[in-house]
């Protein structure tokens, strides 16, 4: 049967999203439990959420880990190759603001430095349930801007300004 209209595309998006799940520089501790939601105990393939390994069939980003000059490059790559409509889901206190590791002098800080970041899980490491929450989160945003409901927050003069210093910190 044709899909003319999408219809049934942006119905699998949200019924069945697929997942590709990024650790750019964690502990590991973060990918341990996103990993047991994949366990029988939590089993989230059973929503139909399943964990894929390529961005280009990807709906879903998740990542793990605090960014740094190296992996800042890949997780551009990566999130370029999602196609839209996408949502990126940040697992634990490194892909928030560099976590522990914040402080290193290779690290960036969380993973909003380099691409859009629509929810944040706290955590360190958050628990299965906090992260099958996050994806439900996400799924609400994808269900919005599938219905042209998603309105992006302007920024204000503050954030503007900030994000100037920011690149020019960088450079
Ligand atoms: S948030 Fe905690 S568990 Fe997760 S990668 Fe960072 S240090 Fe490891």
């Amino acid at each position: 049967m044709p899909d003319e209209d999408g219809a049934l595309t942006k119905l699998s998006r949200l019924k069945s999203p697929w997942i590709l799940h990024y650790d750019c520089s964690s502990c590991n501790g973060c990918d341990i439990e996103i990993l047991a939601c994949l366990t029988p105990y939590y089993d989230i393939e059973r929503f139909g959420i399943l964990n894929k390994g390529n961005p280009k069939h990807a709906d879903v980003l998740m990542v793990t880990g605090s960014v740094n000059h190296r992996n800042k490059v890949v997780l551009k790559n990566l999130y370029d190759q999602i196609p839209p409509p996408k949502v990126v889901i940040v697992v634990g206190a490194c892909g928030s603001t560099g976590g522990v590791f914040h402080n290193c002098y290779n690290v960036l800080g969380g993973v909003d430095k380099v691409i859009p970041v629509d929810v944040y899980v706290p955590g360190c490491p958050p628990k299965p349930e906090a992260i099958i929450d996050g994806v439900v989160k996400a799924l609400e945003k994808l269900k919005a801007i599938q219905e042209g409901k998603w309105v992006e927050k302007k920024k204000g003069k503050e954030e503007k300004k900030k994000e100037k210093e920011e690149k020019k910190e960088e450079e």
